[in-house]
């Protein structure tokens, strides 16, 4: 059986002594009930103090993106290999933001999940449609078109991967997908991964998008939302422990 998975994404937020109170929170107040899993993706400076703070403990800890180059002249990145030395499970790639304002297309994406899995690090692939585009009725030729990209890519390690539902529009917005859009989407997903490669029926699919304590059990209840890539809530801890236990 799948289990659940919450992944906070502190984005450009965060501080050495706003980060020590609230890691120190975390782990205080994470009681790790079976089959579920807590884990927080942060800036690249602080993920010396993630893996500091969080060592020992059963919070894992992230990255936001990571190269799709291994080494050399790429001024200011940052690649797989060196996020793993800091202990990283997991980076994000393609998220909205990294998509819609530092220009990656689908085939970077792509490359940045390949360079994670070469380093031994999970890679939470994100997909999502914007506003026009649902509203345009495009929605599922465009997630599968963010997805397709990555199987492409992947081969064999399909089932390696955590894929994230974010639909843009629900992204910091306060306005979150229903449960029934999200499990729509979520289930046209795991039918495009398990038709791809059978092992990959339980891939652990995240749904995204202004979740909070409050609407998290709805979500989290679908038969194909295996949890959540929390963003604002992730900073307040137990706001962030509420969610996990939903
Ligand atoms: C995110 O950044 O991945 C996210 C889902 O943000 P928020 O929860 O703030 O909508």
């Amino acid at each position: 059986m799948r289990g659940k998975l919450v992944v906070g994404n502190w984005k450009m937020n965060g501080g050495l002594r706003q980060n020590d109170a609230l890691l120190g929170d975390l782990r205080a107040g994470w009681t790790a009930p079976p089959g579920r899993q807590l884990a927080v993706c942060v800036p690249y400076p602080y993920l010396w103090q993630a893996q500091a703070a969080l060592s020992g403990s059963a919070i894992a800890w992230g990255a936001q993106s990571v190269s799709e180059h291994a080494v050399g002249a790429f001024t200011g990145e940052v690649s797989a290999a060196m996020v793993a030395e800091f202990g990283c499970r997991y980076a994000i790639v393609g998220h909205s933001e990294r998509r819609a304002l530092f220009g990656e297309a689908d085939a970077a994406v792509a490359a940045k999940a390949v360079a994670a899995l070469a380093a031994g690090v999970t890679p939470i692939v994100c997909v999502g449609e914007t506003l026009g585009e649902r509203e345009a009725g495009a929605t599922e030729t465009v997630v599968l078109r963010q997805l397709d990209a990555v199987i492409a890519a992947v081969g064999q390690q399909l089932a390696a991967l955590v894929v994230a539902y974010e639909p843009v529009w629900a992204i910091g917005t306060g306005r979150t997908a229903s449960p029934e859009q999200a499990q729509d989407v979520h289930r046209l997903l795991r039918t495009r991964l398990s038709a791809a490669d059978k092992g990959a029926a339980d891939v652990l699919l995240l749904y995204g998008g202004s979740v909070k304590a409050a609407n998290a059990k709805s979500l989290f209840g679908c038969p194909d939302i295996d949890g959540g890539l929390i963003g604002g809530a992730s900073l307040k801890a137990d706001e962030f422990l509420a969610i996990a236990g939903a």
